[in-house]
């Protein structure tokens, strides 16, 4: 046995971690998987923004977002890729840069009905695969640690009350949005019952998933509470580099 083989794993190389970030809309996700991806030197994938994308596609076609058949034939001409960025991920729909299109809240509410479909689930699925595929990465959605890596070295699954989480939204908003809180929690729980109750991978924390609830904290302390996490994870020698399988 050399010695390197008896030696306990401790201590942090990033080079093929995997750290799945998942939750409802407004638990802070993106804030915790961008501060994680800083941290740890690792690239942040933003799933949802895939679905953006396809969703902006099939409303520029007039593609009803109930006809299944219409949307899994839109998939297959369909290219979508994520460059990853320092605050967020340039999203290439066709090669075209559609990043400042995809968070209004037409797109918003049509990629949670898009996203309920089996086919395009499995679409998106292989090529989110595809971009974790070296490791490196903070990669967070819905489905990441119970579909897309079941095997990812951390899973963290965020939570907040639907109040707190609406009411997070409604202040990102900006200084004077055209639309009241209330609508905003409104909207926002619906997408949720969409989210928890599709037939096809449903929102829900993966068994091994780490529950982090931050409705009574600050996103500073739910961020730390995340980093403490994935420090602890990482370096226990049991979880150390078994991302990819
Ligand atoms: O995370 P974001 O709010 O950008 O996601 C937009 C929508 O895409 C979600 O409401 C959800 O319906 C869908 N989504 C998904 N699976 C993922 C990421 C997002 O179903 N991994």
């Amino acid at each position: 046995m050399s010695p390197e083989e008896g030696a306990p794993q401790t201590g942090f190389d990033g080079r093929n971690v995997i750290i799945a970030i998942d939750g409802p809309a407004g638990a802070g996700k993106s804030t915790i998987a961008r501060h994680l991806a800083r941290h740890f030197g690792l690239l942040n994938l933003e799933t949802g923004a895939m679905y953006r994308a396809f969703a902006l596609k099939a409303l520029r076609a007039e593609i009803s977002l109930d006809d299944a058949a219409a949307l899994q034939t839109l998939a297959a001409e369909t290219s979508i890729r994520l460059e990853p960025g320092d605050e967020e991920n340039r999203v290439l729909l066709d090669e075209e840069d559609v990043t400042g299109f995809i968070r209004n809240r037409t797109v918003t509410d049509a990629a949670s009905k898009v996203s309920v479909f089996p086919p395009i689930r499995a679409w998106m699925v292989r090529l989110q695969q595809q971009l974790g595929a070296d490791g490196g990465v903070v990669m967070e959605g819905r489905d990441i640690g119970t579909v897309v890596f079941p095997h990812a070295d951390v899973k963290i699954f965020l939570d907040a009350a639907p109040e707190v989480r609406g009411l997070r939204r409604f202040e990102q908003m900006g200084p004077s949005p055209a639309i009241q809180p209330e609508e905003v929690i409104r909207e926002l729980h619906a997408r949720d019952e969409r989210d928890r109750n599709r037939a096809d991978s449903p929102l829900r924390p993966s068994s091994d998933a780490i529950l982090l609830n931050s409705t009574d904290m600050t996103l500073d302390e739910a961020v730390a509470a995340a980093e403490a996490i994935v420090d602890e994870r990482l370096s226990s020698p049991r979880t150390a580099g078994k991302g990819i399988r």
